[in-house]
């Protein structure tokens, strides 16, 4: 169950409002996040770190950390603090009139903590699953089930599952599996994985219980590959200049690039500056200009004499540095962005029209990728 019996101070209730509810819904009280031992021995405070562009909400003893809203990051959390648990079980299904039941595991990545981004209007809005979407998870309304998560795959051992994702940034996650279970996984040669914060997985008795997981945002799902099937597919060959562009477009401006690099933490603007400037460390740059027009999305920065430009971008699932092949002032929609921004890769690289898939993005902005 969620937890209900916690202390948190005016400043959280008047930023968060009526958000408040969801934030608590989707935190259980595991192990504080001060100290890593378990909550309950004395009351428990909801403490936000509020890094300006992402947020994050979390659970602590009264005795560790006072329920505050903080806009410095103090001492962000051990990761090894985060309990996580996970359940594996066989949900019933239908294909073409059929029955086709899948087997499916499930996993709450953080019992004790949530992660908010801001929303258009500029207000808190839960977005717990901040980085699985990036390994191209997706909310039970969008996902598909026809091809395999690239980066995620399952192993069957003994009498569980265990999912690795290839990036080391979560799991291993492991699931212990009935025999009906395991069976429909081997036959299938996969696993549909779902990442919730809606309930937690070790109080789930019954597939009534599952009705919070499949509705709302709380949830990303996707199809995962076992690495026995994977291992006997002969590899398909990558793109050839191995480089990944983004378009990003929002009512003012667009631009496109080649991303140099991805830093999924979450940091202030001025850790996610210092990354930067470390990654592209021996350039002389000129000072960081915020970039977006209806609020700060991140920052740009000019290389002095080189005249090459980059821009470093808060997304739902971290920052990513860019490096600018170009970019144009004025309101565009979806069809003349994706025209444009092929064009000026075609006339940078010298290449046919990238195919641009959506994902992770900024306040009141779009962004595509493309391999190449
Ligand atoms: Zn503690």
């Amino acid at each position: 169950m969620a937890i209900t019996d916690v202390v948190v101070d005016d400043r959280i209730r008047a930023e968060l409002g009526d958000r408040l509810h969801q934030v608590l819904g989707c935190l259980y009280a595991g192990n504080c996040q001060t100290c890593g031992r378990p909550l309950g021995q004395v009351p428990t405070t909801l403490s936000v770190s509020d890094l300006g562009s992402a947020i994050a909400a979390d659970l602590h003893h009264a005795t560790c950390r006072l329920s505050a809203w903080r806009e410095i990051q103090i001492t962000w959390a051990d990761a090894h603090f985060r309990t996580s648990h996970t359940i594996g079980f066989v949900m019933p299904g239908e294909s073409q009139g059929r029955p086709d039941p899948r087997a499916m595991l499930l996993v709450n990545p953080s019992l004790e903590q949530v992660v908010l981004t801001r929303d258009r209007g500029g207000r808190p809005t839960v977005q717990p699953n901040v980085g699985f979407q990036a390994a191209g998870l997706r909310t039970p309304l969008e996902v598909g089930f026809d091809r395999p998560l690239a980066d995620v795959v399952a192993e069957l051992r003994a009498d569980r599952a265990v999912v690795v994702f290839e990036s080391g940034l979560f799991g291993p996650f492991e699931f212990v599996l009935d025999q009906e279970t395991y069976e429909l996984a081997a036959r299938h040669g996969s696993v549909v994985l779902a990442v919730t914060h809606a309930v937690d997985p070790h109080a789930v008795r019954g597939l009534p219980d599952l009705a919070p997981v499949m509705g709302g945002q709380a949830t990303v799902m996707g199809l995962v590959e076992l690495e026995s099937v994977r291992r006997g597919r002969p590899n398909v060959p990558g793109p050839d200049l191995g480089k990944r562009l983004v378009v990003q477009w929002d009512p003012h401006e667009i631009w496109a690039g080649e991303l140099v690099d991805h830093q999924a933490e979450l940091l202030s603007d001025a850790d996610a500056k210092a990354w930067a400037e470390q990654r592209l460390a021996g350039r002389e740059l000129h000072p960081w200009e915020p970039l977006g027009a209806a609020g700060p999305v991140g920052w740009s920065t000019v290389v002095k004499d080189l005249h090459n430009q980059f821009v470093l971008v808060c997304h739902s699932d971290g920052w990513r540095l860019v490096e600018l092949y170009a970019r144009s002032q004025g309101t565009i929609d979806e069809p003349n962005a994706r025209a444009w921004a092929s064009e000026e890769i075609k006339h940078r690289l010298g290449i046919p029209a990238a195919v641009w898939t959506p994902g992770p993005t900024s306040i009141d902005a779009t962004t595509l990728y493309a391999a190449v």
